[in-house]
């Protein structure tokens, strides 16, 4: 089914975003992800499933459960070499992981969710999905805000004839102050938590989810 919905906010866009029900299926070509190309199906665009950790179980391989944007829950099974192991000390109950390029998959116990084969398609980022999707919007508000100001509670312009330029926060690179008291309140009153997921929106949207030309890793 072709789709047309789209959102300025990156991680909104549920077509590179998807949700479980709209990856493509394992045992199916999907055409909204691949073309036919002169040696068979490739993919035409990138994609990254989203979902936030409910639990996770499984002695020897590790499998989680996650709930996507619209609440279904799904298995993530951890079928890499080290049976996921290495991303053991991540895993954290509410925290979201983030798997390039999934499918939909059938699991022998009859539940359904993605089979993740190599360790380099799947992260798990340190903030709720809703977290990591309130910043995405902030970004996407903040670039359609051609003016920069400060991100501080002060809201100032820049005057650019001024010398005194907004100071960026040497983290993320992402949010500029008009000084330092601005600054140490926007990190106090939850900057110090967004900053974080702000590295990692960015990682998104520096890349073009729309062209594919070789997949990506984390
Ligand atoms: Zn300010
Ligand atoms: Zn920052």
């Amino acid at each position: 089914m072709p789709k047309t919905k789209t959102s300025k906010s990156l991680l909104r866009n549920d077509v590179n975003f998807p949700t479980f029900s709209d990856l493509p299926d394992e045992n199916d070509v999907d055409l909204t992800y691949y073309d036919e190309g002169p040696y068979g199906f490739a993919p035409s665009q990138h994609w990254c499933f989203l979902g936030e950790i409910v639990d996770s179980y499984g002695l020897g391989r590790i499998l989680l459960r996650v709930k996507d944007k619209e609440d279904q829950v799904v298995t993530i099974g951890l079928y890499t070499d080290d049976r996921g192991q290495a991303l053991a000390p991540q895993i954290k109950q509410g925290h979201t992981v983030a798997v390039l390029y999934g499918e939909q998959h059938g699991f022998l116990d009859m539940s359904v969710g993605i089979r993740v084969e190599e360790a380099s398609v799947i992260r798990i980022i340190p903030c709720s999905l809703e977290q990591l999707l309130k910043v995405s919007d902030d970004v996407a508000a903040r670039n359609s805000d051609r003016q920069s100001r400060c991100c501080g509670s002060c809201g100032q312009k820049e005057d650019t004839s001024d010398k005194t330029h907004l100071r960026l926060c040497s983290r993320c690179k992402q949010m500029s102050y008009c000084g330092e008291a601005c600054q140490k309140k926007a990190w106090v009153d939850g900057h110090k938590v967004d900053c974080k997921v702000l590295v990692w929106v960015q990682w998104f949207a520096a890349r073009n989810w729309r062209v594919f030309n070789g997949y990506f890793n984390f």
